[in-house]
C-alpha cells in the first residue's frame, strides 16, 4: 500500500510562520513586527507579549505542553531545556501562560557547554535570546506531547557569542551593508539590503540498527575504526543514482512528512556513491534559516531512521575504503528586490558590476584560503578531504570555460570583449527535444566550484553545522567588497577605477583558479608551485584563529571580537582531543574486550584441531600455518595497543589545549593504523563466526 500525502496541507503546518501570524495578530501589531524585522529595529515589549500570547495559544491548539529556546552552542547540534506553559495560580488551579519576556529572554545557565575560557562553571549566567528572523515551530514525536521550539541566539553575562548563530546573524549584517555600498556604485536604488542564501546538500548513511548495535566504534564514535573491506565496494557504480530500495524509501517518505510540516523544503533524494549512502538537498533559503533547517534535518534524520530500525550515520568517514559524506554549500548574495549579484547574464563580460563581486570574491578566497580551510575542519572531515573523493585540503575556484575566458581576455588584453556562448546539445538521437547546453561544464572536484549563479563550497563535512563555512563566507567577502567600495567610493573617474580593479584583483589572484582535476596527485605539487596553502588537519587548520590579520577581519566587521575568536581555537583543540581521545579509548576497549578474547579463543580451537590431527598422524600444515599467521598478527595487535594505551594516557595529561591537541593528533591519531592493520588482517585469518562484531559486508550490503 502505498502512502499519500497532502504536500500542500501539511508544508509548513508546524511552523509560526509570516502567514499564521499575518492571520493571528492583530494588524497594528503585525505591521510593528514586520517593520522589526525589516528595519532591524528593537522589539516593543508590548508586541512581544501580543506575540508570545498568540504564539502559545496556537502551540497549544495543536496540543503542545511545553515551549524551548532553541540554540546553537559549539558542539554542532542544538541544545533545548523545555519548561511547561504551567502557571500555578492561588485558588489552586492552573493557567497556562507565556510572556513577552519569556518569548524574548532565557536563562538557560548551560554551563556545561564548551566556551573556550569565555565562562567559568562559578559565571554561570548566560543568556538565550529570541531570533525573530527564524520562525518558531511545533516539534512532534510519536507518545510525547508536542513542543514549542523558538530559535535563539546564545551568549554570556558579558555579551560574548557561546554560540554558533550570533556569528553568523553578524557575518550576514556585514555582508549586507558593504555589498549595498557596491550596488549603490552602480545605481541600484531601491534595495534596502544583501542576504545570502544556502542550498546545503546533506549526506548520510542508513545502517541496519541491529548490526550497529553490536559495533561500539560506531556507537560511540559515529564511525568504524576497524573492518576490513567488504568483497564489494563503490567500484561497479551501481549504488549512485541506483533504485532506492524500499525500506529506504519509505524511511525517505517519513523523512520528508516530517521536515515538510516543518517548513522545510525537502527536494531532492537520491542514492549516493557509497552503497548505504544517500543525499537530501532542499531548496536554498536564507543562509539562518537555512542553517536552523540544515540542524533540523541531521536530528530528524537521526531520529526517523530509529522508527525504521535504522540508524543515520552523519560522519564524515564512516567506513575505510569507500566514500564519505559532506555537505554542499551552494552560496549566493541578493538584494531584497530579488537580484542575484552572482547572476553573470548571457554576455558577462558586460556586467561590470558582476565582474567586481566576481574579482572580490576572488581575492576574499585566495586572501583568507586557510580560514576558508579553518571553516570545514573536524576530527572527522581529516578523514575526508585529501582522500581522493572529496575536494583536497587545498583551496582552488573554478569558474568554468566561459569565466575564464572573459578573466583571460581581461588580464592578457585588458578588456572582455566576448563571452562564449552554450550551443545546441547534440545526442546524435532524432526523437530527443534538442535543447542548447550551459556555457560551461560541472567540475566535481573543486572546492569551491562556481555554478551558474551560486558557489558551491563543497568541503563541508556531513555532521558540522554550516555556520562556521558560511561566517567566513560572507565576512571575507564583506571585507574585499569594503575594500572595492573604499577605492571606488573615491574614484574621480568611476569607469576608469572600476576597470582597474577588476584588471588587478582578477591578475592578482589568478593563481586560485583551477579547473583541473583536483584530486590528481599532479594538483598537489601545482598548488605547491603556486603557494597555495594545503593544511592537512584540524588542529593545523585551527590554528590560523590565532592569525593576527584573521583576528582584525572578524574585529573590523563586528563578527567576533579577539576574545571570542580565542575562545573558538580554544574550543577548536577541545573538540578535536576529546573526539580523538574517545577514539581511542573504544579502540583499545574493543581491541582488549572483544578482539583479543575472540582470537584466543578461536586460536584454542586452531591448536586443538592442530594435535588431534597429528594425533592421528595426519599433515597438520594448514592449521599450523593459519595458527602462526593469526598469532603473529596477534602480538603485532597487543604490542600496538600497549603503545596506543600509553600515549593516550599522556595526552589526556597535558593541560595547554593547543600542545595537547598536537599530541592526539601525532601521538593518539598517529598510531591508530598500526593498530587496525593486525586487527583488520586477523578479521580476515578467523572463521566468520569467531569475528565479535559485524563485518563491513554485513553493515553495507543488509538494509
Ligand atoms: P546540484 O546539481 O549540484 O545538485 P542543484 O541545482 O540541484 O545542484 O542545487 C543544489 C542546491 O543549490 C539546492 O539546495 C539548490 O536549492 C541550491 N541553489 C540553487 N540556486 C541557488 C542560489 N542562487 N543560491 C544558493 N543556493 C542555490
Ligand atoms: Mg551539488
Amino acid at each position: 500500500m502505498s502512502v499519500k500525502i497532502n504536500v500542500s496541507e501539511i508544508f509548513a503546518s508546524n511552523v509560526f510562520d509570516d502567514a499564521t501570524m499575518k492571520q493571528r495578530l492583530p494588524k497594528k501589531i503585525y505591521a510593528e513586527f514586520k517593520n522589526t524585522l525589516l528595519e532591524g529595529k528593537d522589539l516593543e515589549p508590548h508586541v512581544a507579549e501580543i506575540i508570545a500570547h498568540e504564539m502559545k495559544e496556537w502551540a497549544i491548539e495543536k496540543g503542545a505542553t511545553h515551549y524551548t529556546h532553541w540554540f546553537q552552542p559549539l558542539t554542532n547540534i542544538t541544545a533545548e531545556k523545555h519548561d511547561a506553559f504551567i502557571n500555578p495560580q492561588k485558588d489552586g488551579s492552573i493557567l497556562l501562560s507565556f510572556s513577552g519576556k519569556e518569548l524574548i529572554k532565557g536563562e538557560p545557565d548551560g554551563s556545561s557547554f564548551p566556551s573556550g575560557g569565555i565562562r567559568a562553571t562559578c559565571e554561570a549566567r548566560g543568556y538565550t535570546a529570541w531570533d525573530c528572523t527564524s520562525p518558531a515551530f511545533i516539534h512532534e514525536a510519536p507518545d510525547s506531547t508536542p513542543v514549542l521550539y523558538i530559535p535563539t541566539i546564545f551568549c554570556s553575562y558579558t555579551g560574548e557569542a557561546l554560540d554558533k548563530k550570533t556569528p553568523l546573524l553578524r557575518s550576514m549584517e556585514a555582508l549586507s551593508t558593504q555589498a549595498m555600498r557596491i550596488i549603490k556604485l552602480f545605481g541600484d536604488t531601491t534595495a534596502t539590503k544583501v542576504v545570502t542564501s544556502v542550498g546545503p546538500e546533506q549526506e548520510y548513511f542508513l545502517v541496519d540498527k541491529d548490526t550497529y548495535d553490536k559495533r561500539k566504534d560506531l556507537i560511540f564514535t559515529g564511525r568504524t575504526l576497524f573492518g576490513a573491506p567488504a568483497p564489494k565496494g563503490q567500484e561497479l557504480d551501481d549504488h549512485y543514482f541506483g533504485t532506492i530500495k524500499e525500506r529506504v524509501l519509505a524511511y525517505m517518505t517519513e523523512l520528508n512528512e516530517e521536515l515538510w510540516k516543518l517548513g522545510i523544503t525537502a527536494k531532492t533524494q537520491h542514492n549516493e556513491v557509497a552503497p548505504a549512502q544517500h543525499e537530501l538537498a532542499p531548496i536554498y533559503d536564507t543562509t539562518n534559516i537555512a542553517t536552523d533547517h540544515n540542524q533540523l534535518i541531521m536530528e530528524i534524520m537521526k531520529k526517523v531512521a530509529l522508527r525504521h530500525n535504522l540508524v543515520c550515520l552523519l560522519h564524515e568517514k564512516p567506513f575505510a575504503g569507500i566514500n564519505g559524506s559532506g555537505k554542499h554549500n551552494n552560496w549566493s548574495m541578493s538584494t531584497d528586490t530579488g537580484k542575484n549579484l552572482l547572476e553573470p547574464g548571457d554576455t558577462p563580460h558586460s556586467n561590470k558590476q558582476f565582474l567586481l563581486v566576481l574579482a572580490s570574491i576572488l581575492k576574499a578566497v585566495d586572501d583568507y584560503a586557510p580560514l576558508l580551510r579553518m571553516s570545514a575542519a573536524t576530527p572527522g572531515n581529516d578523514h575526508r578531504l585529501g582522500a581522493n573523493e572529496a575536494p583536497p585540503a587545498i583551496i582552488s575556484v573554478f569558474l568554468g570555460d566561459q569565466l575564464e575566458d572573459v578573466l583571460s581576455q581581461l588580464c592578457e588584453k585588458g578588456e572582455a570583449t566576448r563571452s562564449l556562448e552554450g550551443s545546441q546539445l547534440e545526442t546524435g538521437v532524432s526523437t530527443v527535444p534538442r535543447f542548447s547546453k550551459d556555457a560551461t561544464d560541472r567540475n566535481r572536484t573543486s572546492p569551491f566550484a562556481f555554478t551558474g549563479n551560486k558557489f558551491e563550497f563543497r568541503m563541508v563535512g556531513s555532521s558540522a553545522s554550516i555556520a562556521d563555512p558560511n561566517i567566513v563566507l560572507n565576512t571575507i567577502v564583506a571585507e574585499t567588497l569594503c575594500q572595492a567600495a573604499d577605492i571606488l567610493e573615491k574614484a574621480d573617474d568611476f569607469e576608469l577605477a572600476l576597470h582597474d580593479l577588476i584588471k588587478d584583483w582578477v591578475t592578482d589572484h589568478i593563481r586560485i583558479i583551477f579547473n583541473g582535476d583536483g584530486y590528481s596527485d599532479a594538483w598537489v605539487e601545482e598548488a605547491a608551485r603556486r603557494g597555495l596553502p594545503n593544511i592537512k588537519n584540524t588542529v593545523d587548520a585551527t590554528s590560523v584563529l590565532a592569525d593576527p590579520e584573521v583576528i582584525k577581519l572578524f574585529d573590523k566587521h563586528g563578527v567576533f571580537s579577539a576574545v571570542e575568536l580565542a575562545a573558538r581555537e580554544e574550543v577548536g583543540y577541545e573538540n578535536y582531543s576529546k573526539a580523538i581521545n574517545i577514539e581511542a579509548r573504544t579502540m583499545i576497549d574493543m581491541v582488549k574486550k572483544e578482539i583479543i578474547p575472540a582470537v584466543m579463543e578461536y586460536t584454542t580451537t586452531v591448536a586443538k584441531s592442530v594435535a588431534a590431527v597429528k594425533a592421528v598422524g595426519a599433515d597438520a600444515s594448514v592449521q599450523e600455518k593459519v595458527l602462526k599467521e593469526i598469532t603473529t598478527e596477534l602480538s603485532k595487535l597487543d604490542a600496538a595497543v600497549v603503545k596506543l594505551e600509553a600515549a593516550t594516557d599522556a595526552s589526556v595529561k597535558i593541560e595547554d589545549p593547543k600542545a595537547q591537541a598536537i599530541a592526539y593528533r601525532d601521538d593518539v591519531f598517529a598510531q591508530f593504523a598500526e593498530v587496525r592493520e593486525p586487527a583488520d588482517k586477523l578479521e580476515t585469518l578467523l572463521d566468520e563466526k569467531a569475528w565479535p562484531f559485524p563485518t563491513y559486508a554485513e553493515l553495507l550490503f543488509n538494509v
